[in-house]
């Protein structure tokens, strides 16, 4: 398993299991740079995120699962601000950068992304835009 950061951060049980699975070794701070069939075979290259040095990984199959993209796209050209990853910044009150924008749910920057999340972020943005208008 490749993954970009120096831990995993899955909840500690799904971590302990991977961990105690023999079949598994990961391969911390690289990410995947090509995928190339060579015969039978899938070959990764991979690149070591801090050395920048680059090695092949062979395998009968590859897996991807890269996260998750905001669809940003949909607000067009005058998008709030984003943070790093490219989800909405939203304030406390759920108010982006943009005057009048609020933002909830996945698009926003947060740590848990959760249907609760999501409906709590709502309300609060319900409440904050009737005390506002
Ligand atoms: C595989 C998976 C499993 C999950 N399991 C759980 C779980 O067990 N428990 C839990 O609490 N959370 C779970 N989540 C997270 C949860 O689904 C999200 O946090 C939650 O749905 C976020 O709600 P949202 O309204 O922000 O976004 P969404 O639910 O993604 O809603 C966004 C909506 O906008 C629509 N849309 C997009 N673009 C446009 C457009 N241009 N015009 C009109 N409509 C548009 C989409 O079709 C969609 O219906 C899971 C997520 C995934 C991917």
């Amino acid at each position: 398993m490749v993954h970009q950061f120096d831990k995993l951060t899955a909840n500690q049980t799904a971590i302990e299991n991977l961990q105690a699975n023999e079949k598994i070794s990961v391969m911390y701070e690289h990410e995947p740079r090509k995928f190339e069939k060579r015969g039978d075979k899938m070959i990764t290259t991979v690149e070591n995120l801090k050395t920048k040095e680059l090695s092949e990984l062979e395998a009968d199959g590859v897996f991807v699962f890269i996260g998750f993209k905001a669809n940003v796209s949909v607000l067009g050209d005058t998008l709030p601000a984003l943070d790093n990853w490219g989800y909405i910044i939203a304030d406390e009150d759920k108010k982006t950068s943009l005057p009048d924008v609020y933002a909830v749910g996945d698009i926003i920057s947060k740590k848990y992304r959760q249907i609760t999340t999501a409906v709590a972020d709502g309300t609060i943005a319900a409440m904050s835009i009737s005390k506002e208008f």
